[in-house]
């Protein structure tokens, strides 16, 4: 296909929040050496330019005035050496699992069914039910915006963390991934010792595939489907604070759950919960609302736009500030 820039394309069909914004230009990236002429066109245009994969993580509350690139590049590859698969960032993220399934290489079954491209998964570290991308990277390969290379960049590179990497904020955020590598195990290694998994899987076989069987139905029954209402699965990040905070909160809420984390001094709070204290489930704002099953997640009831969730979002944040003191960092990507 010829490359080609598109003018005001609107953005509806790119988000799954689906709200309508406009990109003042947009490119289909469906081969990595497009990325030369799209940085040309950006630097004589002086455009800013934004990444987007299936946009299932993220919110646009103005029409965008720069260059969108919509990674749709695909491939995926077996490299020498066991267990090591390439794929290309336009690949979608729950066809890869699939796919490693399919040909006996395990470790990811518990991040099915999460949206998007193969791309975002390190952007944020994806991960589910004890499982996160960082565990299978191995490296991946990236078009420099600002220099124009192509640069390989491995796991220590990437500065992974909970929800977070190197690719979030500046320098990163001017590197477009164009292929992710991982290593996958070639004996089954199952992690079900999340709340909820063990439970599903109690009585049945404990396979790869029934993994894979439990995590999509427990997915599909527990999180809303983006083409039925839009959404971007958890809006917040579950807060870290410190051991002492903990103990302080405890005394007026006793109950208050925290997991451990690899940071002694700090534990990690379920977001949810500090949000159902202060009753949030269903509750909107404009064409926004809170979904009536799961505090953490912000849907499109109405025809919201990006503004509505947003302002929703500050308030949820503000009342957990309030009785808490505990700040809520957005897990979604605001443009
Ligand atoms: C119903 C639902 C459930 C979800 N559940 C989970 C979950 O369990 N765990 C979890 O971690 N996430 C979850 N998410 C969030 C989302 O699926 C992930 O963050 C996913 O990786 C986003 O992929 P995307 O292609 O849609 O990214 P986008 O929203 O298009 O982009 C996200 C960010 O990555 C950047 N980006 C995208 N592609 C590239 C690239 N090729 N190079 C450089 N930067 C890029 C974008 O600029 C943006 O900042 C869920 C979302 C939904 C809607």
């Amino acid at each position: 296909m010829v490359f080609e820039i598109q003018e005001q394309v609107d953005l509806t069909p790119y988000n799954s929040f689906g709200v309508s914004q406009m990109a003042a230009y947009f490119a289909d990236i469906q081969d990595p050496s497009d990325l030369r002429q799209a940085r040309e066109f950006a630097a004589l245009n002086r455009l800013s330019v934004l990444v987007l994969g299936q946009g299932s993580n993220t919110l646009f509350i103005n029409d965008y005035p720069g260059l969108v690139l919509y990674m749709n590049n695909r491939g995926r590859q077996m490299l020498p050496g066991a267990g090591m698969l390439r794929a290309a960032a336009g690949e979608s993220w729950h066809e890869i699992v699939r796919y490693c399934l399919k040909n006996s290489l395990y470790g990811i079954e518990n991040l099915a069914l999460i949206p998007g491209t193969v791309g975002a998964a390190p952007v944020q570290n994806i991960g589910a039910y004890g499982v996160e991308l960082d565990q299978f990277f191995v490296e991946l390969e990236a078009f420099d915006l600002k220099t124009g290379e192509i640069r390989h960049m491995s796991k220590a590179d990437c500065q992974f963390a909970y929800r977070d990497s190197i690719f979030k904020q500046d320098p990163g955020q001017k590197l477009v991934i164009l292929s992710v590598t991982l290593q996958l195990a070639l004996e089954p290694a199952l992690e079900i010792g999340y709340a909820g998994l063990a439970d599903v899987l109690a009585g049945q076989q404990v396979t790869p595939q029934s993994v894979f069987d439990a995590i999509c139905a427990i997915r599909s029954s527990k999180l809303p489907d983006p083409k039925q209402i839009g959404n971007a699965g958890s809006f917040f990040k579950n807060p870290l604070v410190s051991k002492a905070k903990l103990l302080s909160l405890r005394e007026s809420y006793p109950e208050l759950p925290a997991w451990n984390t690899e940071d002694a001094d700090l534990v990690k709070v379920p977001a949810a919960w500090l949000l159902d204290q202060k009753g949030w489930k269903g509750r909107r704002r404009g064409g926004a609302a809170v979904h009536e099953d799961h505090a953490l997640v912000l849907v499109n009831r109405d025809n919201a736009s990006g503004e509505d969730v947003v302002l929703l979002a500050q308030e949820m944040s503000s009342s957990v500030l309030q009785s808490f003191g505990i700040v809520l960092q957005t897990e979604v990507q605001i443009i």
